[in-house]
Formats: structure tokens, sequence, C-alpha cells
């Protein structure tokens, strides 16, 4: 990791920022970790400011709209929860968790936040940066005005519960329907088994079992990919659930 001074990365230029500018809040209390990734997120682009703890993540957040947030888990002074639960409440900046090793069993509860995407430490800081240009990437490519969510080639109307890929007919049962409008719904974002099963209770209440799930994505892998065996645009998180990548 290079080393640099801290007040050069430090340096925050919010004031100059150009609109258009990708803006990086950074909120880890790792100081030396911290600055070695604004660095890199520098180089590639990034406008990023640097929070220490979960109290300076919120005072940033309230004064400037990001693009962006990386947001450490363990913080001095709380979790990166709530940070992530006032993020989403406020707006539309992509959220990516890092979690340490020992934390990894809780991203689960991150995602169900609404993060995008988790990293665990240790991690390659071009792998980091990959992860943060497909989450943007993902963001900017979907487009979705309230009835009709649009990614990848499908169409999917809310309204009228079609779907359309490439311009022909898509025909779902109820069941695939709910699955795609879920994970196409939270494109971008690792959609946990558990809130595809609850997406997918009955009519009658009856619960969903873990098996059904699979059987209903692997079918709708059959109707929605070109090629179901190579599965590229619902992808398998493992452990943990699936995503929509379009
Ligand atoms: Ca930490």
């Amino acid at each position: 990791m290079a080393q640099i001074s801290g007040s050069e990365v430090l340096h925050t230029e919010m004031a100059s920022l150009k609109p258009a500018e990708k803006t990086l809040l950074l909120v880890e209390d790792d100081r030396a970790l911290a600055e070695g990734l604004a660095f890199t997120l520098q180089q590639s682009g990034y406008s990023v400011t640097i929070a220490a703890s979960r109290a300076e993540a919120l005072a940033f957040q309230r004064r400037c709209v990001f693009t962006v947030c990386i947001l450490d888990i363990g913080l001095p002074d709380g979790d990166g929860f709530s940070v992530c639960r006032h993020i989403r409440a406020a707006g539309d900046t992509a959220v990516l968790f890092l979690s340490a090793r020992e934390e990894e069993v809780h991203v689960v509860r991150g995602l169900e936040l609404g993060a995008d995407d988790y990293l665990v430490k240790p991690f390659r800081v071009g792998e980091l940066l990959a992860r943060v240009a497909a989450v943007l990437r993902r963001r900017s490519g979907s487009h979705d005005n309230g009835e009709v969510i649009q990614s990848g080639g499908i169409v999917l109307n809310l309204k009228t519960g079609r779907v359309r890929q490439d311009g022909n007919e898509v025909f779902l049962t109820p069941t695939e329907y709910r699955l795609l409008a879920t994970l196409m719904k939270q494109q971008d974002a690792i959609v946990p088994r558990e809130r595809l099963l609850d997406a997918l209770w009955d009519s009658q209440g009856r619960v969903v079992e873990e098996n059904t799930l699979s059987v209903n994505i692997r079918r709708l892998r059959q109707k929605v990919e070109k090629d179901p065996e190579r599965s590229r645009r619902i992808e398998t998180i493992r452990g943990v659930g699936y995503r929509w990548i379009g």
C-alpha cells in the first residue's frame, strides 16, 4: 500500500466539487487503511471524504450527497449498519460494506438494509475498485420509473405483470414473476434468500421452502438467460442469496 501523508489524503474538496464528479464517502476507523484506499480511489477519479467514526459519517452525510459510500461495519462509536440506515433513508447513494472476517456472518443484515455489496478484509484494492465500479455501472444501467423496470434486455411491467425479453413476451408463473420482480427491483444488490422467501409466501400464507426457491431460480434462469448453465443475469451468492446483474 502506498505511503502518503495523511493531510494530502484527508484534504476534502467538497467546496469545489463539480456536480458530475463521483463523490465517495469512506467510513473506516483504521487510519492507515483509509488513507491507502483513499489514495487509490482518488487516482481512479473519485473525490474522497474520509470519516473515522459513525458520528463523523453521519455529519458528512447530512451535509452532502455522495455517489457511493464504502462503510466499515466495526466503528469505534457504533456500527456501520446504523450509518447505512441513514444513508438509505436520505437518498440514492450506493453502499458497499467492508467487513472483518469475524463479522462476515452479519453481512446479511447489511444487505437487508439495502447495501449493494460487501467485501471481507483483507481484500485487494483492485477488487474494491472493481466492485465499486460494478455497483455504479449497474445503477446507471437500470431504469425504474415505478411501473416499468428495464435491465439487461428484460422489461418488467409492474402494472400489467408482463415480462418481455428483447421484445418477446416471457411467460412466467406467479412465483417466477415475484422472484424476478424482487431481484430486478434490487438490481445491483444481493438479495438474501430470506427476503426472497418472504416475497414468495403464497396467497394462502403457506411458507415456501428453501428447496422451492432453488427450483424456481433454476426455472427462471431457463426462461430469462441465454445460457442457463452459465447464468449471467442471476448470480448466486453462495450461502447468502442471489443478485440480478441484468
Ligand atoms: Ca473497523
